[in-house]
């Protein structure tokens, strides 16, 4: 049986170092573009910086991790992403001055856990050292995701939201000056602590609870390639029509932030449409956001109602989109999505 107070200190101790590393990378920006004469390599830098913290300190406190994460170092060991790779250790010594090269180049490489012959019951953490990269070269929001798998399910899950105001009455799409961190265990239920105070006891956070007649608020992505707007509106028409509830205009932002808004009843709901049929949507992208939600009182799902397996390998290979958001609203959507008949193309 797993500790699992013992697994969140760690994997919270890690999301906060992560983000701090990361937040340090976005303040220099234009050093970087200038260093490496790509317009993306910061987030490439802070990517790889975020994913060897993370796997130094899961390996340091719990021994040999099993780790599946977005990120390898083979990028890092071509000679012709040099100063790329200085740019990361570097960033990884903001944090660890005692790190080399080949010590960071080994720590992302524990990334590369193979689960696909685990049997139903393994268990691993999963990581997103940067997730909502378009928003964290644009200065919006982004996450550092870490959720651990236990038989297909998450049961632990940490998320540092470094750009996230605490107050909900604060803009979301300009950086807050600390950001925070959600936590969650299975059956425990979800938290948030602010970075500016990480160490403070984190408060719980429930989803809103739909009054009778009240506005839906729905959150989705900035980027039209991640999620069908047209479905998304069809699916908002039909609760209008169909319901006595009013809808506001979808909210954008990147990231797994969209769970946490949603987990701390900011938002209804959290949709992701396919846009695509051969999509597989990544284990990392949601399994410490849909962690978060669930124990925030969210019902977690995929389009067609079913619940997410994190246990086939690196994709949701049995899943297609995702619908986040409290019962009521995820009975609406559900129900609008069939009735629409909306389906991967
Ligand atoms: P978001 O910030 O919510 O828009 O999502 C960012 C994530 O979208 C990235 O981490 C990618 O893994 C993922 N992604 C890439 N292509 C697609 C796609 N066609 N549909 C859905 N998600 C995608
Ligand atoms: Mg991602």
């Amino acid at each position: 049986m797993q500790d699992h107070a013992h697994l969140l200190t760690t994997a919270r101790h890690a999301v906060t170092a992560a983000s701090g590393v990361c937040r340090r990378v976005q303040q220099r920006l234009d050093d970087l573009r200038a260093i490496t004469k790509d317009d993306k390599s910061p987030v490439t830098v802070a990517d790889f910086a975020s994913q060897a913290v993370v796997a130094k300190i899961l390996e340091d406190t719990l021994g040999p991790a099993k780790l599946v994460g977005e990120e390898d170092a083979d990028f890092l060991r071509d000679p012709a992403n040099r100063a790329q790779t200085d740019a990361v250790v570097e960033a990884v010594q903001t944090y660890f001055p005692e790190l080399d090269e080949a010590e960071t180049l080994r720590l992302i490489d524990t990334g590369n856990a193979d689960t696909a012959g685990d049997q139903a019951g393994g268990a691993f953490w999963t990581l997103d050292p940067i997730d909502g990269t378009k928003g964290f070269l644009r200065g919006q929001q982004y996450a550092v995701a870490l959720g651990y798998i236990e038989g297909g399910t998450p049961t632990v899950g940490a998320m540092g939201c470094p750009n996230l105001p605490t107050d909900h009455a604060a803009p979301l799409n300009t950086p807050d000056a600390h950001g925070c961190v959600y936590l969650a265990v299975k059956g425990q239920g979800a938290s948030q602590v602010s970075l500016q105070n990480p160490d403070a006891d984190p408060a719980p956070i429930t989803r809103n609870d739909l009054a009778a007649g009240g506005p839906i608020n729905v959150c989705a992505s900035v980027e039209k390639g991640h999620t069908n707007v047209s479905d998304e509106d069809r699916i908002l028409e039909r609760i209008v029509e169909r319901t006595d509830h009013a809808v506001g205009t979808p909210v954008r932002l990147d990231s797994q932030c969209k769970y946490a808004v949603t987990a701390r009843g900011q938002a209804d709901a959290y949709l992701r449409l396919p846009t695509r049929p051969g999509y597989v949507e990544r284990i990392w992208d949601h399994a410490a956001g849909a962690i978060i939600a669930t124990e925030a009182g969210c019902t977690v799902t995929d389009i067609f109602g079913s619940s997410l397996d994190f246990g086939q390998g690196r994709g949701l290979e049995k899943n297609k989109g995702i619908v986040c958001a409290a019962p009521r609203v995820h009975a609406l959507v559900i129900e609008a999505i069939e009735a629409l008949g909306i389906k991967p193309a």
